[in-house]
């Protein structure tokens, strides 16, 4: 499995501490990478983008932002285009946090309509969705109907667009796991899983999917994780601000 670790340092580092982060570590990531044939992402604060792409040019370590606008270009004020990301070379976007839309009230349809500005401008959007509850018993079904209420205006929107074959990421984050140090069972996980492989290839045949999991990954918590077959990649928050933690993620062994 050629897994994919997108780091999502949020708001944790200053730019210094961002840009300093990626000077020490520029060669050790790379190595990191070639090593664990794996995709590694850093998706830094807005304005440390451009600093990181210049640093780490010489590598082919990926940068990413955590946000983008729902609009292509006009009067949002403290708003970020998409086609500004692609501009400076930012080839993936997270876009659909469960932070952004507890904090800033995001909604389905702002998602999708960022997913589409970002495939616009071939940028690779990271969508995340989650159930906000953790449901005393972890209800399957519960969770299943409001992972499907994210879903759809994305099957809707891609369905109508020239971007039916693109490529797509879907991190699975249980808002409940993110930064509590609590991860699913591996029973509900593993079927929470299979059921998105299954749904997504009914509603998007010609999508080329990659499913993250997200939420308290840690070097504790990777070994079970990796015991989920359907699982392509990792999306990680605070562990991924501290380089001994991230390298222990990836050089993890499923064993
Ligand atoms: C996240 O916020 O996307 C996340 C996964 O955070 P953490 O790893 O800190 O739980």
């Amino acid at each position: 499995m050629k897994y994919v670790y997108v780091a999502n340092w949020k708001m944790y580092l200053s730019v210094d501490q961002e840009v300093n982060f990626c000077k020490k570590n520029d060669d050790a990531l790379q190595k990191l990478q070639e090593q664990n044939n794996c995709t590694i992402i850093i998706c830094p604060s807005f304005i440390a983008l451009a600093p990181l792409i210049e640093l780490l040019q010489k590598t082919t370590i990926s940068i990413g932002a955590q946000n983008c606008s729902d609009h292509q270009l006009g009067a949002y004020t403290g708003e970020v285009s998409a086609q500004s990301l692609a501009e400076i070379g930012a080839t993936y976007c997270i876009i659909g946090h469960s932070e952004r839309r507890h904090y800033q009230h995001e909604t389905d349809a702002m998602v999708a309509a960022k997913m589409v500005l970002l495939l616009q401008h071939k940028i690779m959007p990271i969508i995340c969705i989650g159930e906000t509850k953790k449901e005393s018993d972890l209800a399957l079904q519960q969770t299943q109907t409001i992972l499907l209420q994210q879903l759809e205006p994305l099957f809707a929107v891609l369905r109508k667009s020239t971007h039916q074959d693109a490529s797509i990421i879907i991190a699975y984050e249980p808002v409940w796991a993110i930064g509590t140090g609590i991860i699913p069972g591996h029973h509900y996980l593993e079927s929470v899983f299979e059921w998105l492989q299954k749904t997504i290839a009914t509603h998007l045949p010609a999508t080329k999917i990659t499913l993250l999991y997200g939420g308290s990954v840690d070097p504790t918590t990777i070994t079970q994780l990796k015991k989920i077959p359907a699982i392509a990649g990792f999306l990680i928050g605070k562990a991924s601000t501290d380089f001994e933690q991230f390298t222990k993620i990836i050089q993890s062994n499923n064993s």
